[in-house]
């Protein structure tokens, strides 16, 4: 059995509620740090693009590199450039998946006749019509591409309809269904793992949502643990530790070193 060398750790619902940091998130970064564990922050959240996270995270992770944080908004950048190089991208997001674009190397670009791929993400500002272009364009025959479908994003003043709410309306109005890059999809558990350059044994997936970050410890053969903080109240499945606060996911991840 291979050592434990890294932590896949959820970010939105795991060590923020919306802005706010959760008890015991900077502890808990510190402790895994002090026992020479890395962490890679993986997140579905597309609102931002990874220098956005950091800057938000400052206050809780201390100063960290980009390399640290892989966003669904990097995996979909990947992704294009893996599957068709540079692209046009319409975006039906916010700023952050916007910049994720652009840093990738992709041209943004805001009619649906120009586009070759429409990334779709979570956005707090959207429009009925840049739904419409994003539809157009996937009717003609654009790639189209999901950051992630979470129901919902859980913030200090409750939940928010999640991105997968968005992509739902661009599904049922295209009949077509989006490419899902970010957790629980194994493209971005490969990916994480590509970066660590270890094996999925050697990694812990942390987080508050079930079907999102459990599935993905499942779906690429790692261990999980479910903090119970988040989205996800009851565990309906024991393939996973569970820990009731932050402090506990330290006491369960030492259970696995
Ligand atoms: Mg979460």
């Amino acid at each position: 059995m291979s050592r434990v060398e890294a932590v896949l750790m959820d970010v939105d619902g795991t060590l923020f509620l919306g802005d706010t940091p959760i008890s015991g998130a900077s502890r808990l970064v510190e402790r895994l740090r002090e026992w020479g564990l890395r962490i890679l922050f993986l997140t579905n959240n597309s609102f931002y693009s990874r220098r956005m996270l950091l800057d938000k995270m400052l206050s809780v992770i201390g100063d960290a590199r980009l390399e640290d944080v892989l966003n669904s908004g990097l995996a979909a950048s990947e992704y294009l450039r893996e599957r068709r190089g540079a692209c046009r991208v319409f975006v039906v997001g916010d700023v952050g998946l916007v910049e994720e674009m652009i840093l990738g190397g992709h041209q943004v670009v805001g009619r649906s006749e120009d586009a070759d791929a429409v990334v779709a993400g979570g956005t707090k500002d959207i429009s009925y019509w840049r739904l419409v272009e994003g539809h157009r364009a996937i009717l003609k025959g654009a790639l189209f591409i999901a950051t992630n479908k979470d129901h919902i994003y859980m913030t200090e003043r409750g939940p928010m309809p999640g991105a997968g709410a968005l992509i739902s309306f661009l599904e049922t109005s295209t009949r077509r269904e989006a490419v899902l890059v970010g957790k629980p999809a194994r493209y971005i558990g490969d990916l994480a793992l590509r970066r660590l350059g270890l094996t999925p044994s050697e990694v812990v997936v942390v987080g508050d949502n079930e079907e999102v970050d459990m599935a993905l410890a499942q779906n690429i053969g790692s261990k999980g643990i479910l903090v119970l903080t988040g989205i996800s109240r009851n565990p309906s499945s024991n393939n996973w530790l569970a820990a009731k606060n932050l402090d506990e996911v330290a006491e369960k991840l030492s259970t696995l070193l």
